[in-house]
């Protein structure tokens, strides 16, 4: 997929380009979107495309098992070993089967970055929630993330997780909602592996056209100075807002397990005044809303953060 979507690219580039096609690269790079990472938010939106085009993706649903299937095609075509964490959830609507899906990226050095995203979309009885960016975004960016990556790097190994059951079936709580997080926290401690998760990132809702993230509550300043640092240094820095906000997702069970862990989150969808509550777990949260610039933004820099996370991690700094 990945092979026609460049030759695609290829020819429209070529198709308009006055200047021949001597710079086949420069050009191709030009027209994904950015030139400072691989991260190409062109590939990403398109598998946003294909992800949307499912609808509704609530756990246990057909459209649910056919999202995890495209997230299994790309890791292995991307050549990530795949890790699937299945548990039974007990929700309000009764017991649901659910799965984390792990991409590993395997590293050369001990120590694992977890990042992390919520591929179900939220259950609204009575409308079509297709998630564009409430859960669809994320799991496209990730997907982008792991052709990026490939299967090994040097330094820590990186975990993709994809998990499954964030959204609350009925009304968020601490048992309804974050039910792939908490499992697979949970299940990591059973394993002794959690000694070995340094820091987790997570995103959500990264896809507005309007980007502008908030800094998080709780995470830790070193992490969060990383990374609003990276954005400055990559003239990104206007997504990277200044003022702070508290939230939980799927980050909180691996801070309660004393990870350094940060919610990467545009909390506020649209642009307005009321404009987040129009859009966010509503029948506009659709493809229109969500710019492949977007998601450009955050993946190059989270993809260089990556070196500047663990070297603050080994020089004690990040802990
Ligand atoms: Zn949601």
């Amino acid at each position: 997929m990945r092979v026609s979507l460049v030759s695609v690219l290829i020819v429209m580039v070529l198709g308009g380009c006055s200047e021949g096609g001597l710079a086949i690269g420069p050009y191709y790079i030009g027209f994904a979107g950015s030139s400072v990472s691989p991260f190409n938010g062109e590939f990403a939106y398109s598998h946003l495309e294909d992800i949307v085009a499912l609808g509704p993706r609530v756990s246990g649903s057909e459209a649910h098992g056919k999202m995890q299937g495209k997230i299994r095609s790309v890791l292995t075509e991307s050549g990530l070993e795949i890790r699937e964490h299945k548990f039974e959830a007990s929700t309000p609507l009764g017991l649901k089967p659910m799965t984390n899906i792990i991409g590993i990226v395997k590293g050369t050095k001990d120590g694992v970055i977890v990042i992390g995203n919520h591929y179900d979309t939220k259950y609204f009885p009575d409308f079509p929630f297709v998630g564009a960016n409430d859960g669809g975004s994320t799991t496209a960016w990730m997907m982008e993330m792991a052709r990026v990556l490939g299967p090994t790097r040097e330094g820590y190994s990186i975990w993709l997780c994809w998990f499954d059951g964030e959204e609350a079936f009925e009304e968020w709580s601490a048992v309804d909602g974050l039910y792939g997080s908490r499992e697979l926290v949970k299940e990591l401690k059973e394993t002794g592996e959690i000694d070995s998760i340094k820091v987790m990132i997570n995103v959500d809702m990264i896809g507005d056209c309007d980007l502008g993230i908030q800094r998080e509550q709780g995470a830790p300043p070193w992490l969060t100075n990383i990374i609003w640092y990276k954005a400055k240094e990559l003239d990104v820095g206007k997504h990277f807002l200044p003022h702070t906000i508290s939230i939980e997702d799927d980050h909180i069970p691996f801070r309660k397990a004393g990870i350094p862990a940060i919610n990467l989150i545009d909390f506020r969808y649209g642009s307005g005044p009321g404009a987040h509550d129009r859009n966010w777990h509503t029948a506009n949260d659709t493809l229109e809303r969500v710019c492949a610039d977007s998601l450009q933004v955050v993946g190059d820099v989270v993809y260089h953060v990556l070196d500047d996370v663990e070297a603050a991690v080994e020089s004690g700094e990040g802990r």
